[in-house]
């Protein structure tokens, strides 16, 4: 009797905590030693937090069997979900603390949002594509991510009401930084975002703000899908 009691339990905290019908754990720890560990990301709270979300129910379906590929995905409206190690390498350099409030602008998917999710206190993402706001946000609570706010609208003006934030993650491409974004970082708070022409390739650069001073890293090159809205009619 008080083994099948043991049994009922297992088999309900099974159930109840997703692990019994992912199929994709495996892949999922795979991804992450051998694209992302290997290649050199070794903050432990951004592994463990790949390692937990399920990117395979944030691509489209037909995708489904590529979500733990190391390259961008389709997510509809012409936009994609970013390569993971794309994610992990821009989630490390923000050097995020458990008790952060992170500010991403484009939502997409949900995906980032959920990683930053994992890790941080206060997550807040803005999107420009109603669709996507409405399907991300719709999985991310679906998913128990409570943490995390889904905004619709143009991200250049940022979050207001919640600012300052300590760390901005841009993840459509612009080639100049938002003034606004800059204004709601926390002093000693990093943005990091594709900079530079929004048709080819971008820098991807990490912006730390210390005492009104603005330092500039800059950690390679990238490609994402530009930025819309009021970026492109400025500068
Ligand atoms: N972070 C996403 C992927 C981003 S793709 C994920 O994890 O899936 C880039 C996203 O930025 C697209 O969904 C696009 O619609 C959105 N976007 C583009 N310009 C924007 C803007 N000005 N404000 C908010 N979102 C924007």
């Amino acid at each position: 009797m008080k083994r099948l009691i043991i049994i009922l339990i297992t088999l309900y905290w099974l159930s109840v905590s997703g692990l019994a019908d992912d199929p994709y754990l495996s892949r999922r720890k795979l991804m992450v030693d051998r694209h992302i560990a290997a290649r050199g990301i070794s903050d432990e709270s951004v592994l463990k937090a790949m390692r937990k979300v399920p990117r395979h129910l944030m691509v489209s379906r037909e995708f489904r069997s590529q979500a733990y590929a190391d390259h961008p995905l389709p997510i509809g409206e012409s936009q994609t979900i970013s390569q993971p190690y794309v994610v992990a390498l821009m989630t490390e350099a923000l050097q995020l603390k458990p008790g952060d409030r992170v500010l991403e602008i484009g939502t997409g998917s949900g995906y980032q949002a959920a990683v930053l999710a994992e890790i941080v206190s206060e997550v807040y993402s803005i999107e420009i594509r109603k669709n996507l706001a409405d399907s991300a946000r719709k999985i991310l609570t679906k998913l128990g991510y409570h943490n995390v706010e889904v905004k619709y609208g143009d991200g250049y003006y940022g979050w207001e009401a919640h600012a300052p934030f300590d760390a901005i993650i841009i993840t459509a491409a612009a080639n100049h930084i938002p003034p606004s974004l800059i204004k709601q970082l926390k002093d000693g708070g990093t943005l990091i975002l594709p900079l530079g022409s929004t048709v080819y390739y971008q820098m991807l650069t990490l912006v730390t703000k210390k005492n009104e001073q603005i330092t500039i890293r800059q950690m390679g090159s990238v490609r994402f899908v530009p930025m819309m809205g009021e970026v492109r009619k400025k500068k």
